[in-house]
This record gives C-alpha cells, sequence and structure tokens, in this order.
C-alpha cells in the first residue's frame, strides 16, 4: 500500500457491530461483561477502546512499524519512552531540542537518576566520544527547531547499533509522509500528533511506534500503568486528521518552497533557513533522507533587532502570531521571546537564533495570498 492509501485505509475496518465506514467515538469508560473475566475484549476505557486501537494501528501503518501506542500529548509519549530507562543510565540527545523535550529530561527524568547530555548529532565524531558505558538511548530530532538542522538518521543509528543503544527520533517536524525513520534503522519514532498528524491545531496527542515487541509491550504497559491515554473524541478527531496528511504536508511544502525563495530575494532579509535551498548545508541528506524539505521556514534580517520582528509580527494577518505548528492555516513566531526565551542570549546567538529570528508555519492557503501578506508586514521595517 502507498503512503496516500495508508493515511485512509491503513488498519480501518468498517465498524464490526454496526458497518459504519468511519470508525464511531466510542465514548464509554467500561464495558459490559456475560460473567465476571467474560467480555469481547474490551474491560475498562483506560486500558482499551475501540476509537483508540483503531488510531493505533493507522498510525503504525503510517510509519512503516508494527505496533503504536497513542498519548494525551506528544511529552506523555515522551515520558512514557524515558521510562523504558533505569536510573543511572544517560541518554544522548540533539542539542537543539525542542524546549518541552529538555525540561523534561532534564528537571523531570533528570530527578529520577537520568542523565541527559545535549550535543551536535550532526557531528558523528563528537557522538562516538560522548557515549559511554551508560549511554542507553539516543534521541534524535530533526530537523530542529528553529534552525532546521538536519541529523544524518542512518549514521546515527549505525553507531547506535554497534554498541546496543536505543535511538528514538522525534519525527514531528517531518510528518511520516517525509520520513520514516524505523526504515533507517531507528528503534522508536515518536510524534507530537498534535502538530502535522492532526493537522487541524484542534487536538493535542503524542504516538510512539516501533517494530520491537519487547519495547511495544513495555510501552502498552506503562500506557496502562501510568494513564496519560488520549479521549475517543480526539482520536476521531486526530483519524479525520490523518485521511488528508499526505495532501496537506504535500501542499505546505510547496507553499514553503515558494516562500523561502521569496524571502532570498527580498533585500531587507538576511539569512533564510530551510533545508530545500542549495545552500542549506545538509541539503544532499534532506534530499535522501526526506521525500520533500518540509513546510517549517526560518528567517532573519539584515541588522536586525527585536523591533524589527516585532513590527512583521504585528502587522502579518493570515499568518498568525501563536506557538505550534503543522496545521492547514499558517503561523508565525519569534523564537527568541517565545520557544527559546530561556536560552542565554550569547548561546542563542551561538547557533544563529537572533533576536530577529522568525519562524514560519507555512499552511496550505494560497501562497501568492502569503506571500503578499509578508510583503506588507515587511513595508513597516
Ligand atoms: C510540540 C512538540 C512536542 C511536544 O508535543 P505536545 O503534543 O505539545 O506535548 C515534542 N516535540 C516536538 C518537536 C514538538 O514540536
Amino acid at each position: 500500500m502507498k503512503f496516500g492509501t495508508k493515511c485512509i485505509h491503513a488498519g480501518l475496518e468498517p465498524d464490526p457491530g454496526t458497518g459504519a465506514v468511519m470508525t464511531p467515538i466510542y465514548q464509554t469508560s467500561t464495558y459490559a461483561q456475560e460473567e465476571p473475566g467474560k467480555h469481547k475484549g474490551f474491560e475498562y476505557a483506560r486500558t482499551q477502546n475501540p476509537t483508540r486501537s483503531a488510531l493505533e494501528r493507522n498510525l503504525a501503518g503510517l510509519e512503516g512499524g508494527e505496533s503504536a501506542i497513542a498519548f494525551s500529548s506528544g511529552l506523555a509519549a515522551m515520558d512514557a519512552v524515558m521510562r523504558l530507562l533505569e536510573p543511572g543510565d544517560e541518554v544522548i540527545a540533539t542539542n537543539d531540542l525542542y524546549g518541552g523535550s529538555y525540561r523534561q529530561m532534564v528537571r523531570v527524568h533528570g530527578r529520577y537518576g537520568i542523565k541527559s547530555t545535549f550535543i551536535d548529532l550532526a557531528d558523528i565524531d563528537s557522538l562516538r566520544k560522548t557515549i559511554t558505558a551508560k549511554t542507553k538511548m539516543i534521541w534524535i530530532e530533526t530537523p530542529t527547531n528553529p534552525m532546521l538542522k538536519l541529523v544524518d538518521i542512518k549514521a546515527v543509528t549505525e553507531v547506535a547499533k554497534e554498541k546496543g543503544i536505543l535511538t528514538c527520533v522525534d519525527n514531528t517536524f517531518a510528518s511520516p509522509y517525509l520520513q520514516q525513520p524505523l526504515s533507517l534503522g531507528a528503534d522508536i519514532v515518536l510524534h507530537s500528533a498534535t502538530k502535522y498528524l492532526g493537522g487541524h491545531s484542534d487536538v493535542v496527542m503524542g504516538a510512539v511506534i516501533t517494530n520491537n515487541k519487547e519495547i511495544a509491550e513495555q510501552l502498552y504497559f506503562l500506557q496502562n500503568a501510568v494513564g496519560a491515554v488520549p479521549g475517543p473524541q480526539d482520536c476521531f478527531l486526530m483519524l479525520r486528521g490523518i485521511k488528508t496528511l499526505h495532501i496537506r504536508v504535500e501542499r505546505s511544502c510547496k507553499n514553503a518552497k515558494k516562500i523561502a525563495k521569496y524571502l532570498v530575494g527580498h533585500p531587507k532579509v538576511g539569512k533564510v533557513y530551510y533545508p530545500g535551498l542549495k545552500d542549506h548545508p545538509q541539503h544532499d541528506l534532506a534530499k535522501t533522507q526526506m521525500k520533500d524539505f518540509g513546510a517549517m521556514v526560518s528567517f532573519d534580517f539584515n541588522g536586525g533587532t527585536f523591533e524589527t520582528a516585532n513590527k512583521v509580527l504585528a502587522n502579518t494577518h493570515l499568518f498568525t502570531l501563536a506557538e505550534s505548528l503543522g496545521g492547514v492555516e499558517s503561523l508565525i513566531g519569534h523564537p527568541a521571546s517565545m520557544t527559546h526565551a530561556s536560552i542565554p542570549k550569547e548561546e542563542r546567538f551561538k547557533v544563529g537564533l537572533t533576536d530577529s529570528l522568525i519562524r514560519l508555519s507555512v499552511g496550505i492557503e494560497d501562497v501568492d495570498d502569503l506571500i503578499e501578506d509578508l510583503e506588507k508586514a515587511f513595508r513597516n521595517i
């Protein structure tokens, strides 16, 4: 089955009870038993829910995995993955990690004896040097936020396999339409399904996908034992969103490419960060690792300041000033004051995250309108 067909059909059958073509919302917390212990495979909805199971089968199909386990948010999914580790174990992670993932590693799991080290995973030599006997997991995020750097998933998983270390790829920014980490050697794929999978900015959800039976069993155990499960209504919305994943991401990428080109040609714009540009340092890797270049674009202004960015942010109308990404609607954000405000200025500047850096999540509107929206906002600076 090809990807677009999977979005609509993977793991899904008409409802066995009624023939309903669309997966029903099983809004129930419990299920009738004929006699104690005799039931239809469903006892209590934290443990099993048919709407959630349908979504999990669909998600497994999209990532080419055997099992998918859904959680109430991306960070709840991450928490379950981190609980696969024991006190004393160490994690090596991408250094420009999603802020919430960094916070969870350091301030939550750090308190329970799991140490995380953050390095540039594009540098394989540095990875080899950082691995210790205690390293049990490598945490990859690619492309990264907001600098849109890539990590070579295959190269990292090869090193990890030599040493018997698990790899987990946060595939939120790419979506399974663009990149399927299990096929590149990763053990675990994680999603904030809140973003591209849901695609309509109306659900918060997470998921973990794997081909490893033992890991899957542990994650199902944690899903039930810790209990961060998504509700059936949200699972329905997620299934509905996924049906157009391929069309949405394809269109967003097309729009993003045109916007990146427009930005490169604009006299007021400074650096443009987009893996689809020939001068992106990992453009060749992007061409082989991803099906297309994604729909996130970052840029700054020549000699730009906080003020410059503010003037632009206050004057776009189609691009909404908001956190998050991956929806049908275009969003604009200011990492220095929003997602990355807690990082010291010197640290930010070192990686190019200047005060005027702006991040776009390009949606599926008509691209000419999006460009006109930016053009009008740039007139104010
Ligand atoms: C949003 C996001 C998360 C966290 O997911 P939530 O659904 O908000 O809990 C994790 N990783 C990345 C890359 C994200 O963008």
